[in-house]
């Protein structure tokens, strides 16, 4: 990072920039997340693999690196040229080899996280994929080539040149390569295989699903095991405290489902929206004990006490379950957007009552 700011300042950027840059670099380098295997894992060291930042990122990196080698008196001694593509140099060394090996030694050791690894040869050498040899008079009449993407039109446009060639060669008849005809050559274009990403289809190892003989229930079911079970409201449907409009349950419930959205019904047909990471009965089991315990900064034991509702009238019923998702989303930060998704529209129209749950019953 202080090499990607030491670039940005020669540069003479803008201050802010640089720091919004340097904070942008930090969040890439530092919270890169990937897949393998269906598990996420975040990468704790070196550069984000994958990322759009890395190879700018790993020149400005090895270019702050250039500053020590081009120094170095080896170097200036020996060197005759020094090529890099991001991180791979090539390099022109003219012998002793003692005096190259002690100088891989030296760039070895400038910063210990980075690792130069040294081939070197005297005839021929492969840099990039390519087999690069020491110079050899190159062969004469070598033909111009004139590379292209294929399109089914291409051997029009092949034709069209080759008929109208002889214009360049009349033109410049002391140009040798214009007296022999070009050397045609095309691309491949990019097919549907390179425009489509890998779709993420699930899971690859099989989890066993749950098959239903008939329709799957729906609604909040008592788990027959807590003291909660009977505070349970039961139906597959909720209705709205003022319109009266029937919404649908979306699944199956029970006292001790997580991660859900509930709604609290009192007697006077008012309800209350709330959400819990918790099981939904330690929930209910919290907001009564607030209204026993007449805790009258709450919202809900406020209305129970002025309204003279008590505990054994309170009917809950889970709305619906935020469910963990594959991709590593953050269930909580979901949850609340969820649950201020419902709540929201009835703060202007006050439609679900609410029990003034803007004022803030954030225990949840
Ligand atoms: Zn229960
Ligand atoms: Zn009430």
């Amino acid at each position: 990072m202080e090499a990607t700011d030491r670039l940005l300042s020669e540069a003479e950027t803008d201050p802010k920039i640089r720091r919004l840059c340097s904070d942008i670099l930090g969040l890439v380098l530092h919270e890169n997340h990937f897949m393998f295997q269906d598990t996420f894992y975040i990468q704790r060291q070196r550069t984000a693999m994958g990322s759009n930042v890395a190879p700018p990122y790993a020149v400005a990196y090895m270019a702050a690196l250039e500053g020590y080698v081009f120094n170095h008196p080896l170097f200036r001694q020996y060197s005759r040229t020094w090529q890099r593509f991001i991180d791979d140099t090539f390099c022109g060394w003219d012998r002793p080899l003692e005096t190259l090996l002690l100088f891989d030694t030296y760039i070895n050791n400038i910063w210990p996280e980075v690792k130069f690894t040294l081939q070197h040869n005297t005839k021929n050498i492969s840099f990039l994929d390519t087999m690069t040899f020491t110079p050899k008079p190159k062969a004469s009449g070598s033909r111009i080539p004139f590379v292209n993407t294929y399109h089914p039109y291409s051997r029009r446009v092949e034709a069209s040149l080759r008929r109208h060639w002889s214009i360049l060669s009349k033109s410049y008849p002391n140009v040798p390569k214009f007296q022999q005809p070009f050397l045609s050559c095309y691309r491949r274009p990019p097919n549907i295989k390179d425009r489509l990403v890998r779709a993420d289809i699930g899971s690859s190892t099989r989890v066993p699903r749950q098959v239903f003989l008939r329709t799957q229930k729906r609604g909040t079911f008592p788990c027959l095991n807590c003291l909660q079970c009977n505070n349970i409201q039961k139906g597959d449907k909720i209705f709205h405290p003022h319109t009266g409009r029937s919404i649908p349950v979306r699944g199956y419930f029970t006292c001790e489902s997580t991660h859900v959205i509930y709604m609290i019904k009192c007697p006077c047909g008012l309800a209350y929206i709330g959400e819990t990471t918790q099981a939904v009965n330690d929930r209910i089991s919290q907001h009564k004990s607030n209204i026993r315990c007449n805790r009258d900064h709450l919202p809900l034991p406020h209305h129970f006490r002025t309204m003279g509702h008590n505990v054994a009238q309170l009917k809950f019923k889970v709305m619906e379950q935020i469910e963990q998702g594959r991709r590593g989303q953050n269930r909580v930060k979901l949850l609340k957007k969820r649950e201020w998704d419902i709540i929201l529209p009835s703060l202007s129209s006050k439609s679900w009552n609410k029990l003034n749950k803007a004022a803030g019953d954030r225990t949840g």
